[in-house]
């Protein structure tokens, strides 16, 4: 899985339809201080299925909308999508059955987040375990943000592991696990609540 191509509309300082070509081999975005390098790769966080508005640099899931500035007006949505050439069919199955992925994200005021996976509404968590699954993710250790090595050295080893967990694919499974986890003590709970209801027949 590659990502090919990243588009925006409304996100951040990224008013206008923004449409970013990502060729194979290196990609630099270069720009003056305060241009969107930073909100470019937050965008791609976001759309991987990112929950946290501390992690966008906001309060709230909303401040990722175009707020208005410079005389435009603040927009009502905010929208990214992702492309990944899946041509050599390594993405996880469920998303397996075309060679081009398009992953969208629509945050719209008062209504919150929709996902759609080439056309198809999807969950957030079929997002976040698309990519958890394909060793990234909003928390993949590839996206390196601005402060990030310095309190990286200063980690405790508990969150030094989690990075290791994820370069070798696992972190996938950990959800999977507290979701098995649930629903067998949700089916523990309707068991005992049967045995009462037979004993009370008895
Ligand atoms: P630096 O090189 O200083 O790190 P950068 O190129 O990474 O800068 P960003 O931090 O990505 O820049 O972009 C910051 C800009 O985005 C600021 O001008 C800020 O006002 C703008 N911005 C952030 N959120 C919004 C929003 N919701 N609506 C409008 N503009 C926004």
């Amino acid at each position: 899985m590659r990502f090919a191509r990243l588009r925006l509309n409304g996100f951040k300082s990224f008013v206008d339809p923004t449409d970013l070509v990502i060729h194979d081999g290196l990609t630099g975005v270069v720009g003056p201080n305060g241009c969107g390098k930073s909100n470019l790769l937050e965008a791609l966080r976001w759309v991987m299925g990112e929950n946290r508005p501390t992690a966008m640099r906001g309060a709230g899931m909303e401040d990722v909308i175009f707020a208005g500035s410079g005389g435009r007006g603040a927009r009502a949505f905010a929208e990214v999508a992702l492309s990944i050439d899946n041509s050599e069919r390594l993405a996880p199955s469920g998303f397996n059955e075309a060679d081009q992925l398009e992953v969208v994200r629509r945050i719209t005021r008062d209504a919150g987040s929709a996902y759609r996976v080439n056309g198809r509404e999807v969950r957030a968590r079929d997002v976040q375990m698309l990519f958890a699954d394909a060793s990234t993710g909003a928390h993949s250790p590839a996206l390196v943000r601005q402060g990030q090595i310095s309190e990286l050295i200063n980690a405790k080893p508990r969150a030094r592991r989690r990075i290791l967990e994820e370069a070798a694919g696992i972190s996938g499974l950990y959800q999977r696990r507290h979701e098995a986890e649930l629903r067998l003590s949700a089916t523990e709970q309707n068991l005992t609540r049967v045995e009462d209801v037979v004993e009370n027949l008895a």
